[in-house]
């Protein structure tokens, strides 16, 4: 799971990641995340443990006194934000972005960019209960009007506009 490591954002956003941990240790599954206790980040992984569910951090040293680890989970602690993102592309079945900044763009175009190079098959899926990630879309529909990306790469990327057809999307529904 990719998203913000925000204080300050919409609430909204904080109490959907609140939600999507809950929701993810209630069908049994674990969630792989960047490690930090704070912003979207923090809510969703706190969340998915009190909810009795696996969370796994990945957490580069340097980020320690910044993103500070969430007490109580399991960490792997690495050396470098490219590492980090090779060890949670490694151990996730399928990414889901939330609502975030540069960093979560970054970390999602990066899988995303491997699916256009057929590096891997998992799913990937753009959650938000509004319209905030429309502008991504519309950026990557742009690229595939002007041939820059091929038209087949829009299935690799799948929004979602509830935490229900999140798990759709992903396959990943088991009985809650
Ligand atoms: P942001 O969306 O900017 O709040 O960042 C969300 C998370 O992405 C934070 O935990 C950042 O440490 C992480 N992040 C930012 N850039 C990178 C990167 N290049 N590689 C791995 N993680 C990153």
């Amino acid at each position: 799971m990719y998203c913000g490591s925000s204080e300050s954002t919409n609430p909204a956003y904080h109490d959907l990641a609140s939600r999507f941990g809950a929701a993810v240790a209630r069908r049994g599954l674990r969630l792989v995340y960047g490690g930090g206790s704070i912003g979207l980040m923090g809510r969703c992984a706190e969340a998915a443990r009190a909810a009795g569910g696996q969370v796994l951090g990945v957490m580069p040293r340097f980020l320690e006194a910044r993103e500070i680890p969430l007490a109580n989970v399991p960490h792997r602690m690495v050396d470098t934000m490219h590492e980090r993102k090779l060890v949670m592309f490694q151990e996730s079945d399928a990414f889901v972005v939330l609502p975030g900044g540069i960093g979560t763009l970054e970390e999602a175009v990066e899988v995303a960019s491997w699916r256009r190079l057929d590096l891997h098959s998992k799913p990937i899926v753009f959650l938000a209960e509004d319209d905030f990630w429309t502008p991504f879309f519309a950026l990557i529909q742009h690229t595939i009007d002007l041939k820059l990306t091929p038209a087949s790469f829009a299935q690799a990327v799948t929004p979602a506009s509830s935490i229900e057809e999140c798990f759709d999307a992903i396959g990943a529904r088991v009985s809650a």
